[in-house]
């Protein structure tokens, strides 16, 4: 379900079951002649759609304009950039109010620049922030320190970054280190095939449209669509880890002599 389609009873409904809050994070940035200037917002939104479509997920509307550092090209061609320090802090802002909302799990998605790129590092940044901040405000100094955490308090799961493309779906053939080539042009064909011209590719297009190994035009939508099954695949699998554990064997026994 959509953040932004919830009605009030069925924000509640999704708290107490502790739904995950899925939350979208990309950019504005040119991709070559024949893909939408949108392309690395589409596609995370593309995958939490396709998630809360099989997982009972809340998804946010997007960070849709993430810094680029104008690296591939200025704004001439639409490329978008901000400061990535004051996108952070908006990011904070807004994971705060997510998790005052009362959101049990927070999981952004990010493609663009995979994760250690600046737009994920600002948001790993204010994840991590929110966390110390707002559980320090809720339990007091020392909330660490004290005594050791209560076992199942996973705080420090609470917000957490995902890579689009998990570990579970690169070792399929699923790269994220694609700029307007094979890999994103394939997504964008098995998502948004309306949005993508291939025509439009040509002797003039940029380099990194037809990089050895990654080239644009042999992109098709049948790849598309089996790289998209593994990246939904593989998110569905790791939000099962945001279930509750049951006690491990020692921790029964350990119950059991007490
Ligand atoms: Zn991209």
């Amino acid at each position: 379900m959509e953040l932004a389609h919830l009605l009030p009873h069925e924000l509640q409904r999704a708290l107490a079951e502790g739904w995950p809050l899925l939350v979208p994070a990309g950019c504005v940035e040119y991709h070559g002649p024949h893909l939408p200037l949108g392309v690395d917002t589409l596609i995370v939104e593309e995958l939490v759609r396709q998630v809360a479509g099989r997982a009972d997920c809340v998804v946010a509307p997007a960070f849709a304009y993430g810094p680029t550092g104008y690296a591939v090209t200025g704004p001439d061609e639409g490329t978008l950039d901000v400061s990535t320090e004051r996108f952070g802090r908006h990011v904070k802002d807004v994971l705060a109010s997510f998790w005052d909302i009362g959101f049990r799990w927070i999981i952004v998605c990010v493609h663009h620049q995979q994760m250690d790129g600046p737009e994920a590092l600002s948001i790993r940044q204010a994840a991590a922030e929110v966390t110390f901040e707002r559980t320090r405000a809720q339990r007091g100094d020392a909330w660490w320190g004290k005594a050791p955490l209560a076992s199942g308090d996973r705080v420090f799961e609470r917000i957490q970054v995902w890579p689009s493309v998990l570990p579970e779906a690169a070792v399929q053939g699923v790269q994220m280190a694609d700029h307007a080539g094979f890999f994103e042009t394939a997504l964008m064909l098995g998502a948004h095939p309306e949005l993508v011209a291939m025509e439009r590719l040509g002797p003039g297009a940029p380099w990194f449209t037809d990089a050895p190994g990654s080239r644009a035009r042999e992109a098709g939508r049948e790849a598309g669509q089996r790289m998209w099954q593994a990246m939904v695949d593989a998110w569905l699998g790791k939000l099962t880890s945001l279930r509750p554990r049951r006690p491990t064997p020692s921790e029964v026994t350990i119950t059991g002599l007490f």
